[in-house]
């Protein structure tokens, strides 16, 4: 413990942001530097509480305490207000390959289970760890560190999301030799085409992963498992598969005049984005611009806000934003206590945008569409309309009050209203078993599907989830890989000494 009176001595200082009305005429980060000196403060608050929930990462009724990769966060406090950066660095990789996404989007599960944040507001850890990783590639210091053993083992990745990236990460280090195979033109899944470049800018990616090809890890791009490489081949030529290739099934609006002309999923349009500002968007993607449009998203979740904030990038005209649940409390609620993530309302950077930009929050709470109406094929307005939610054979279910209708003019509607699962063709290819879910079915344990060499990890295996949570699955699924290679080349040699 670096400081024992640093949290009564220093406030919490947040990360700064840039203000809104700047930062929306371009698509670099948000977050501000933050000067040393206040990051020292900052981890001198941590209490060293002696049962730190913050890196406990474990299930409690139906929530999550801490950071599932299991964080050393006291000792990475402690080394920090001891300014020994590339010791905390080393300290933070040692469970963590890939600390500048998470603390970029992470959402801090930590933070919301820091024994400061008890009674105190809770160390601002997710910006600590910012910190030492930024220090470490500005200066150059995060190089490639190629495994010291090979096992003469051969495993297949599919997918290159940051479940695919970390278990390619850890099985490289075992020692196997590893090959990723993406379907899309990049690697990184959705931290490629997904989440969008203010939150997390793509030269961050592709410098992950440069070490890792550095460090003897082979990516095959434009090449989708199971269409551009049979299946039967990939068992053929591979010791172990294992699947990470997300939950990409995105959940449809049911409503006329979805059809229309300018309606699009969050996907579609966050990837069209995103291709356009990396120099490799089809003319299609081209098209997908809400410059000089209203629009309408459909989702008030995070998807929702990237949407927006993308959106008002564009130079959207104006933007309202329908969510089918209530407004969240404004702090945690007795159902939900410390250490508990908090279920509470928060003004993410979008919304902040929006607000700064069109002086009112594009929100509308317990609102869905009834009807997408169009002009010569195009969207031209939505029809919302108010829900109630109610008791419905045991669960809750949104039911449509009549009369409340409001009607949106909009040139755009975007859906993201979330994921169902993973997509079917691999799975069904495979005749893996599924959940009840449509994932496939895998248990934490060990990761293995229904069959022998093929394990399963990050959202194709928990549905829809975070990009910590997929790092840490990814990495799981690598350690329980090489572990069952392990114990066949074991059981071999031994049946060949009987
Ligand atoms: C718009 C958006 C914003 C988000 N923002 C955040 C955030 O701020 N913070 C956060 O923690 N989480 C965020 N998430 C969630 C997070 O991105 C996901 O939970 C995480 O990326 C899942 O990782 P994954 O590796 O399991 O899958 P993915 O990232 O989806 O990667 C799967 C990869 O598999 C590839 N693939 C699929 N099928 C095949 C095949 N047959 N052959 C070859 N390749 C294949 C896909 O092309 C893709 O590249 C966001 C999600 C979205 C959609
Ligand atoms: S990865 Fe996320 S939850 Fe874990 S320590 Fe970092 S910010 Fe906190």
């Amino acid at each position: 413990m670096g400081k024992p009176t640093g949290f009564m001595e220093y406030e919490r200082a947040e990360a700064e942001h840039r203000p809104a009305d700047e930062r929306i005429r371009d698509y670099y980060d948000f977050t501000l530097p933050t000067d040393v000196e206040v990051i020292i403060r900052q981890s001198a608050r941590c209490m060293d509480c002696g049962v730190p929930f913050c890196h406990a990462g474990v299930a409690f009724k139906d929530g999550v305490i801490g950071c599932p990769l299991g964080n050393l966060i006291p000792e990475i406090n402690d080394l920090v207000y001891r300014k020994d950066i590339e010791g905390a660095y080393e300290r933070l990789t040692m469970t963590h390959p890939f600390p500048e996404f998470t603390s970029r989007v992470c959402p801090a599960l930590c933070e919301g289970s820091c024994t400061l944040g008890e009674h105190e507001l809770p160390v601002t850890v997710k910006n600590i760890e910012r910190y030492i990783v930024d220090y470490m590639l500005e200066g150059g210091r995060i190089r490639p560190r190629a495994p010291r053993t090979h096992t003469g083992r051969r495993v297949a990745v599919v997918g290159s999301g940051p479940s695919g990236l970390a278990c390619a990460d850890m099985l490289n280090r075992l020692g196997n030799d590893v090959t990723v195979f993406e379907r899309a033109d990049r690697p990184g899944g959705l931290l490629t085409y997904g989440i969008p470049n203010m939150k997390l800018e793509k030269s961050i990616v592709e410098d992950r992963i440069r070490i890792m090809a550095e460090e003897n890890v082979t990516f095959v791009l434009n090449t989708e498992v199971g269409m551009d490489m049979p299946v039967i081949r990939l068992l053929g030529e591979f010791d172990a598969v294992v699947l990470c290739c997300g939950a990409g099934n995105e959940r449809k609006l049911d409503a006329a005049g979805v059809g229309l002309k300018g309606v699009y999923t969050a996907m579609q349009y966050l990837s069209a984005s995103a291709k356009r500002l990396l120099g490799n968007a089809s003319r299609e993607d081209a098209l997908i611009d809400a410059k000089g449009k209203r629009v309408v998203v459909v989702g008030g979740g995070d998807t929702g806000t990237d949407c927006v904030a993308t959106a008002i990038r564009q130079g959207a005209t104006g933007i309202a934003q329908l969510e089918i649940l209530p407004c969240p409390p404004e702090s945690r609620e007795e159902d939900n206590p410390w250490p508990l993530w908090p279920r509470a309302q928060k003004t993410d950077y979008g919304i902040e945008e929006a607000i700064a930009l069109y002086r009112e929050d594009p929100r509308r709470y317990l609102t869905t569409v009834r009807e997408i109406k169009g002009s010569k094929g195009r969207v031209a307005s939505v029809v919302a309309v108010r829900v109630e939610w109610v008791a419905d054979r045991g669960h809750q279910a949104p039911v449509p009050v009549d009369g409340t209708e409001t009607e949106f003019q909009a040139d755009m509607v975007i859906t993201a209203m979330g994921f169902t699962g993973p997509e079917r063709a691999l799975i069904d290819q495979l005749q893996l078993e599924v959940d009840a879910r449509g994932c496939v079915a895998a248990d934490r344990s060990d990761y293995k599907s229904s069959l022998p060499t093929v394990f399963a990890a990050g959202d194709m295996r928990s549905g829809p989830s975070l990009v910590v949570r997929a790092i840490d699955e990814g990495r799981r699924a690598a350690i329980s890989c090489d572990r069952y290679l392990n114990e066949e080349k074991n059981g071999k040699i031994a049946n060949l000494i009987a």
